[in-house]
């Protein structure tokens, strides 16, 4: 790794001005026990098959010499305030290999505490380390960016945490996650360099970061900036439009939380939502704000490329560049989203009509309450005679009444006017749909039953977990194509647990 500039001491709560990193050793832990590896992604990677003797790599123990272990810092904007120096503060890296000329980075997360943990432990418990697992691995084979997970094991140790809704320290189990990228880097990386006004080093960051994971920006000069500052804008519209397509809510979009590479990254209070809201969040310290909301995820990442810009401008100098290249990301993010609703939909193009179908279409699933995952499976299956009543009524989360009813068949038969203008065949439209609209999406419930499974000394829902979000466009389960149970409405909009 080319970052210059070294701090090899002990793990210390301490800001480290100049220093990009921080050489380390993890905690270390005697009784660790394996919950689960990706064979997949290990074999894909280059590391081949786990035998048992593996484990303690898994969590961190007894490193082989050509490991050195590092934390990394950076800065970022929280909840739209900047925040300083951040940093790795439970993310250890362990270097990064090559397989087959792709490279990949390796990271423990919960392995102890680094230089950059402030006052916190470093520890990851098994509850917030099954989440990164399952839906890191969920989000990868529904086709979206984002870092991956290797494996999961707990460590054996004890945690103490606050839990948020009651107050009351609990003993939790700790565990530790192995997450793969092909690179950890974040605008926060950029933000600390720029911030401390080490223009020298940025620009080496920058350099550094185009040439390894930016090979189409063959520019030179300031244009290669430029350019690169507009792939980052296309790559982060282009996830916000993923998210929105499978109904993904981040949670914590901090620009510390924002991947370089347009990666989805940071899987803290994230939700899948069940019914369609706009203004859903799973993150509880987020309210009333909502700044995170679902609905707000393109406008934040837009708010969050102003505060690259701001990092990047001393090396771009061109201020009506930056404003219009940020302008422009609106035009771009609805083009987008829109093309991508069509297909979701299963329209062709997208037609002049189409942008006031979609808002109209917006408004029934927030009133109608309807779960957005379900509705179109629904609408693949629809025919001419389909009793609306009967067939919506069990993907709503409210009573569909006589009013509803009737708006829902209002809806229905504008949406076989606009099937009709296609110029493709109903049977393409379907396969259009069937590859945007996933049948298994990993709801918030069910990794709450997994956890709590898992806990127990049982992992047969996890295994059951994985197999459904491996093939997320199958129905492999249909007890898993409901909406969420009603047991389970008090934990809709709370991730934490
Ligand atoms: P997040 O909200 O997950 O992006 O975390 C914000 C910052 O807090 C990051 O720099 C994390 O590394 C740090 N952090 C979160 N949890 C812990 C922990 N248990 N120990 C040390 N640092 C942590
Ligand atoms: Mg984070
Ligand atoms: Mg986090």
């Amino acid at each position: 790794r080319k970052f210059p500039g070294d701090f090899s001491g002990n793990p210390m709560q301490r800001n480290t001005p100049k220093v990009l990193f921080a050489t380390i050793s993890p905690a270390g832990f005697e009784h660790p026990k394996l919950i689960a590896f990706n064979q997949h992604l290990s074999e894909e990677i280059g590391l081949g098959k786990f035998e048992e003797k593996d484990l303690d790599f898994l969590v961190g123990n007894n490193l082989p010499e050509n490991i050195q272990p590092y934390a990394t810092a950076y800065a970022g904007h929280q909840f739209g305030n900047w925040a300083g120096q951040l940093g790795d503060g439970r993310a250890i890296l362990a270097g990064q290999i090559e397989n087959k000329g792709k490279k990949t980075e390796i990271q423990w997360k919960g392995a102890g505490a680094t230089p950059y943990s402030r006052h916190a432990d470093g520890r990851a418990v098994l509850r917030s380390s099954v989440r990164e697992y399952l839906m890191s691995e969920a989000m990868h084979h529904l086709g979206i960016p984002t870092t991956r997970a290797l494996s999961l094991a707990l460590t054996g140790e004890e945690v103490i945490r606050d839990i948020m809704y009651n107050g009351n320290p609990q003993l939790e189990k700790g565990a530790v996650v192995i997450r793969t990228a092909e690179s950890f880097l974040r605008f926060g990386h950029f933000e600390l360099l720029s911030s401390q006004k080490e223009y020298k080093t940025l620009q080496e960051l920058v350099d550094f970061t185009i040439e390894n994971y930016f090979p189409e920006i063959i520019s030179t000069g300031i244009q290669r900036y430029k350019d690169f500052f507009q792939s980052v804008c296309t790559r982060t519209a282009d996830l916000a439009v993923e998210w929105f397509r499978v109904g993904f809510v981040h949670g914590v979009m901090n620009t510390d939380n924002m991947s370089i590479l347009g990666l989805t990254i940071d899987y803290g209070p994230y939700s899948m939502m069940d019914e369609y809201d706009l203004n859903f969040t799973p993150n509880t310290t987020d309210l009333p704000g909502r700044r995170y909301a679902f609905g707000k995820q393109g406008q934040i990442s837009q708010w969050n490329l102003w505060q690259l810009a701001n990092a990047l401008y001393p090396l771009i100098k061109d201020e009506k560049f930056l404003e219009d290249t940020l302008n422009n990301f609106g035009t771009y993010f609805w083009n987008t989203h829109d093309k991508m609703l069509c297909k979701k939909f299963g329209f062709d193009t997208l037609n002049k009509d189409d942008e006031d179908f979609f808002t109209n279409w917006q408004a029934l699933m927030q009133e109608l309450q309807l779960d957005y995952t379900l509705f179109f499976s629904r609408l693949e299956n629809l025919t001419e005679d389909t009793d609306l009543k009967e067939y919506f009524q069990d993907i709503s989360y409210t009573v569909l009444g006589e009013e509803y009813i009737k708006k829902l068949n209002d809806f229905i038969r504008r949406y076989h006017l606009r099937l009709s203008l296609n110029t493709i065949s109903r049977e393409e439209s379907l396969e259009i749909m069937k590859k945007t609209n996933p049948k298994f999406v990993l709801r918030n419930y069910l990794l709450y039953e997994c956890i709590e499974e898992i806990s127990n000394g049982n992992n047969s829902m996890l295994k059951k977990l994985t197999t459904a979000l491996e093939n997320p466009y199958k129905e492999i389960y249909p007890e898993f194509s409901v909406k969420r149970p009603d047991r389970y409405n008090d934990i809709a909009g709370c991730s934490m647990l």
